[in-house]
């Protein structure tokens, strides 16, 4: 009895981990209070210390209370697992917080994979802990010694980046999360230059059509060859994952992708993101179907997509209809001139197919409107019958539209094709065709002669 204590204390039994475990904190605090070096105590195997147990079991308050005793974050246990990871492990959100508050530290490795909290969040695909862990990595001290883009980035012992991990694991959330903070999309296991799997490789072992969609959109590459010189696709056929193959057969239409590097798609605010990012993936699921379509596979749940393009349409009962695809309701609004236009549109001006390293440009696209340079965009405030009774006070100038009118196509403008806006136009009618909302909706010229 009382092996398990690594630094003395008396020989309590399991009584004092099965208080930990149930969240019952009086008693545990009242035993830390007759003995203090209970703070150190372990279980016999696997040491895990109160902390670990605590925070795997989710007891936050207990978690609370022992950090408020100043218990050491960073105790290991025989696996050199911390408190935060096991958190990590088991999607304690409100106890990673707790720890990252308290100083936890996000760089410690384990003994088993080398893995950090953060292949932990990614591994079992926690990604409300992922998130917090990147949010306190971003401020934290590790940003500033280690740095951020490495902490997102960081290897476990095979060479596999939490990416890597997510993807494998078929955690579309998580692979989001990381690409979205910086998250390497084609890095591989093997290294600097040397050859290894790329997280694509790796989805298309794990077969989620989701995470091969989020990989794809930020530009991960289909030609890459693993080690053993396969691409994704050829790995995808070996795991019997036909729909991802027909995805990532380097002969299927290439897929959008996110056109992040634009500046100001990076300075878009969250609500206007949110909905870009929306019509984006909708926009990716159009061209899955027909890829799919072609090659005889079903997407394995359609009716995901059909609910969010039904809310679309709920939604925006109040709001104008875009004039360009005269199908979605305006709700992006481009600055400075003020045009507005639906997401899809919008991003079918910015999205480009993935770029050829000797054409590529990232000129900025221009509205279609008016031609000027699209600086900013926000989104279009639609206000239900309700609101505007209440604050009819409030003259926000992002609700004050222009005239439906000055929004048309100037046919006078057909004429003159500068480069950028032919390619911006080029890009409009390729999504078209892909989101199969027929071609020839953006024929800006037939549509003003029809309309009066
Ligand atoms: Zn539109
Ligand atoms: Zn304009």
């Amino acid at each position: 009895m009382g092996q398990g204590m690594s630094c003395g204390g008396a020989a309590h039994d399991h009584g004092l981990f099965s208080a930990a475990q149930f969240g019952e904190s009086e008693m545990v605090m009242s035993a830390l209070r007759d003995d203090p070096s209970l703070v150190c105590a372990t279980t016999p195997h696997d040491r895990q210390s109160l902390l670990h147990v605590a925070a795997a079991n989710g007891q936050t308050e207990l978690v609370s209370m022992l950090l408020d005793r100043n218990m050491n974050t960073d105790l290991l246990n025989r696996h050199k697992q911390t408190p935060l990871m096991v958190a990590a492990m088991h999607g304690r959100t409100s106890c990673v917080e707790k720890l990252l508050d308290a100083g936890a530290n996000v760089l410690v490795f384990d003994s088993l994979h080398g893995r950090t909290c953060l292949h932990y969040a990614a591994y079992y695909g926690h990604s409300e802990c992922l998130k917090a862990i990147l949010s306190s990595a971003r401020t934290s001290r590790v940003a500033t010694s280690w740095g951020y883009a490495r902490f997102v980035n960081i290897r476990d012992g095979k060479g596999a980046t939490p990416l890597h991990l997510a993807a494998r694991q078929r955690w579309p959330e998580c692979v989001h999360a990381l690409l979205d903070s910086g998250a390497l999309v084609c890095a591989s296991t093997g290294g600097d230059g040397y050859p290894g799997s790329t997280p694509l490789h790796l989805a298309a072992r794990g077969g989620s059509i989701d995470c091969i969609r989020e990989l794809l959109a930020r530009g991960a590459d289909r030609l890459q060859r693993d080690a053993s010189g396969r691409i994704p696709h050829l790995v995808a056929l070996k795991y019997k994952h036909g729909a991802c193959a027909a995805l990532l057969n380097p002969a299927a239409a290439e897929p959008l992708v996110w056109p992040s590097p634009l500046k100001f798609i990076n300075e878009l605010n969250q609500e206007a993101k949110a909905l870009l990012e929306r019509a984006f993936m909708e926009a990716g699921k159009e061209r899955e179907k027909s890829i799919l379509k072609l090659t005889g596979f079903l997407l394995p749940s359609p009716s995901h997509s059909d609910s969010s393009m039904e809310d679309d349409i709920s939604e925006s009962s109040n709001a104008e209809l875009c004039c360009i695809c005269f199908e979605q309701a305006c709700n992006i609004q481009v600055q400075n001139c003020g045009h507005q236009m639906c997401a899809h549109c919008t991003l079918s001006l910015c999205c480009h197919n993935k770029p050829n390293p000797t054409t590529s440009s990232l000129n900025p696209p221009v509205c279609p409107f008016c031609r000027s340079t699209i600086a900013r965009l926000s989104v279009v405030e639609v206000r239900n019958k309700d609101e505007a009774d209440n604050d009819v006070g409030d003259i926000s100038p992002s609700i004050s539209r222009k005239p439906r009118k000055s929004r048309n196509f100037s046919c006078s403008e057909g004429g003159s094709s500068s480069s950028s806006s032919s390619s911006s136009l080029k890009g409009l009618s390729a999504l078209g065709k892909i989101s199969g909302r027929g071609p020839g909706r953006i024929a800006a010229d037939t549509e003003c002669d029809d309309k009066p």
